[in-house]
């Protein structure tokens, strides 16, 4: 796999600092990351990967498919609503193709696998995300098929996805792979049984993975966010106070000691560094988005 690393002077990161007196005794110091044979150019870390993102049309997978062409990956994308997902395929012009398919379908997922390397000859990376939260109710109130609904996207959908990625980035000599869990996927949410269960799964079959991927150079990681600002998130806090949205809002934000929700491109960021090789020695862990949610009470 190849990397290409163009560092951009522009960016806060790499601003050269002057030299000390003890460096001007020598030869004048610049720091190598600020070298640049194109200081036009952006940071493109992920030129020439492959990058499959499931849930693509929401609210995380939209601005990680977005960062990925960002850092000059081409991406194959998910999704089961049609009109988004064309629409964001658009926008992302030559470097994105998608697939309308349901994560959770045995035979979709095949071909979501099949399409990606027809039209891109291999998958570098996979973000597996595609999710849905059910019903906000508490266990003995919540029917067993919202419970199978939720299990079978969350957690079957990410092992087909696995089962399908895995042993052709076998193949292929490695890969990185990184699934969507959450905050729910660490503690317990009252009224979130269904979600909270489908989500502590997801980590169990990405440490697993990790473990089954680890001696062919595959990667697997997840992250864990949450509160993020998407529609998930709305129907979220809708659900938690019916008929005061606000209510429900001030509730979930009580608890996030950061104070407010999370962006979609900040998660998109997290994903960025596990997806790469930045994060090389990374794999079989849950990394935290949550804005302090986890680290303890709000006092
Ligand atoms: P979202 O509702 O905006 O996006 C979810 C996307 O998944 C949608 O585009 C939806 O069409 C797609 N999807 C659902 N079922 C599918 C299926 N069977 N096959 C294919 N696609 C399907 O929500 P989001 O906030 O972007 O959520 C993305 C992931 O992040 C989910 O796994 C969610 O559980 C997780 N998450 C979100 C938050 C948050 O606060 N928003 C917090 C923790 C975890």
């Amino acid at each position: 796999m190849t990397q290409n690393w163009i560092i951009n002077t522009s960016s806060p990161l790499t601003v050269p600092r002057a030299a000390t007196a003890q460096e001007t005794d020598h030869a004048p110091f610049i720091p190598p990351w600020t070298l640049n044979p194109n200081p036009t150019m952006t940071m493109a870390r992920l030129n020439d990967k492959v990058a499959l993102v499931t849930g693509a049309a929401g609210g995380i997978g939209s601005a990680v498919a977005r960062a990925f062409v960002g850092q000059g990956a081409r991406v194959h994308l998910v999704d089961l609503q049609e009109e988004p997902l064309v629409a964001l395929a658009n926008s992302l012009g030559a470097l994105a193709s998608y697939s309308l398919a349901d994560v959770s379908d045995e035979n979709a997922t095949r071909t979501y696998i099949a399409d990606a390397l027809s039209l891109r000859a291999r998958i570098d990376i996979a973000f597996l995300n595609a999710g849905i939260v059910g019903a906000v109710s508490r266990i003995e109130e919540t029917p067993n098929e919202v419970f199978d609904r939720v299990m079978r996207v969350n957690v079957r959908g990410v092992w087909l996805g696995l089962a399908g990625v895995l042993p052709m980035m076998r193949a292929q000599g490695g890969g990185s792979i990184v699934v969507t869990s959450s905050i729910a996927g660490t503690r317990g949410t009252a009224g979130q049984g269904a979600y909270v269960a489908s989500k502590h799964a997801v980590l169990g079959l990405m440490k697993t993975a990790a473990l089954e991927g680890a001696p062919h150079r595959i990667r697997v990681n997840a992250i864990c966010p949450a509160p993020i600002d998407t529609e998930m998130m709305q129907a979220l806090a809708a659900g938690i106070d019916p008929g005061d949205h606000e209510a429900g809002k001030r509730k979930v934000l009580s608890a996030i000691p950061l104070g407010r929700y999370g962006t979609a491109d900040e998660v998109a960021k997290l994903v960025m560094f596990l997806s790469g090789d930045d994060s090389s020695y990374c794999t079989g862990a849950a990394y935290m988005i949550d804005g302090g949610g986890t680290a303890g009470p709000v006092r």
